[in-house]
């Protein structure tokens, strides 16, 4: 059975859920031209979110990458495993007494047996309660419930964040959007790094001004970065930014450890994150999976470090020789990805 589902045709609302992450911070928030929606990841998410939709409706898994099949079976697998009836890509609408719309969102899957409402998310993690907030609002009264399960299912790293919302956590969050949409005074948040308004906006640059204060050998002609233009300006705002970035790693090192030591710093904690999976040294790898030298050959991916290691150990030698030796005799099988280029301050 085929089935064909077009998520690009998914109207938005300017105050729908999904924008609420970043209207509950900054009313003035604006995405760059290049951000999550107009790009590559985006059209990535969309087709992970239809695969699983169109598999979940009883079709077969749509011809697409293999690591996006992989993501889309991993939502479809756990949808599965939730009792009752499902709903998918539903449409939320939020009325208010005088019977007019306040928003519409839609919702990835909801189980109403469960309470439950799921949002996917095919990148990294991420805060995302002000936007499950904005899904759960329209449904306390059709479900008349007073707290609704609420989850997001990040495919790629095959994590689920589970929250609980009540109705009057999720009204607070409303009426915060809704005036921050209203006013839209630009208010420093988690958002701004990847706000149109980054380099202009008057927040950001205040707040740096209020860190060079006093300071006249940091004082700049002009604030907004993208209006720097002089080489000499330029060179001075970067040992700001260089000296700022100091700062801000001092900050983050020292309240990490405050936390870590059982200090309770408000509105923060220390968040775990899943270290990267590697193989154990010597597994039989192509046994276990049960593949063919030839199908083998595309995964191996020999770290030069570890060679240098084990070259060394096995001949006997210094590493610094055996570095070299390994270089000389593999030069003709050595590639190099393209040079990436860092900004670093000269001595001169
Ligand atoms: S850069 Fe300015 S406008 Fe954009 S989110 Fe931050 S404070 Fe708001």
């Amino acid at each position: 059975m085929k089935q064909e589902i077009d998520h690009s045709e998914r109207a938005h609302h300017p105050l729908g859920a999904s924008q609420w992450p970043n209207l509950s911070g900054c009313g003035a928030f604006k995405y760059k031209e290049t951000d999550e929606y107009n790009g590559e990841a985006a059209e990535r998410g969309t087709a992970i979110h239809e695969a699983a939709e169109i598999v979940l409706r009883g079709g077969e898994m749509p011809q697409i990458e293999a690591d996006m099949s992989e993501e889309a079976d991993w939502l479809v697998s756990q949808a599965r495993l939730l009792s009752g009836p499902l709903e998918f890509e539903k449409r939320l609408e939020m009325i208010n007494s005088e019977w007019e719309t306040e928003y519409f969102t839609t919702a990835d899957l909801l189980c109403r047996d469960q309470f439950l409402i799921v949002d996917y998310k095919t990148g990294q993690l991420g805060n995302y309660f002000a936007q499950l907030c904005g899904m759960a609002l329209p449904l306390f009264d059709e479900w008349k419930t007073e707290l609704i399960n609420a989850e997001i299912w990040y495919s790629r790293l095959q994590y689920k964040a589970k929250y609980k919302i009540t109705k009057s956590i999720a009204l607070k969050v409303f009426e915060q959007v809704k005036s921050n949409y209203e006013t839209k005074t630009p208010r420093l948040c988690d958002s701004c790094e990847k706000c149109h308004f980054l380099t202009t906006c008057d927040a950001v640059n205040g707040l740096v001004n209020n860190i060079v204060n006093g300071r006249e050998d940091w004082n700049l002609k002009e604030y907004h970065a993208s209006r720097i233009l002089e080489p000499v300006e330029m060179s001075k705002a970067l040992d700001i930014a260089f000296l700022m970035n100091k700062w801000v790693d001092g900050v983050k090192y020292h309240a990490s450890k405050l936390i870590g030591q059982g200090v309770e710093i408000p509105n923060y904690k220390l968040k775990a994150r899943a270290g990267r999976k590697s193989i154990i040294d010597g597994a039989d790898v192509k046994g276990l999976l049960d593949l063919t030298e030839e199908e083998m050959k595309p995964a191996y991916n020999i770290g030069l470090t570890k060679l240098y290691e084990v070259f060394a150990k096995s001949k006997d030698l210094k590493p610094a020789t055996a570095q070299r030796q390994v270089k000389k005799i593999l030069e003709p099988v050595l590639m190099e990805s393209n040079p990436s280029f860092n900004l670093t301050k000269t001595t001169k």
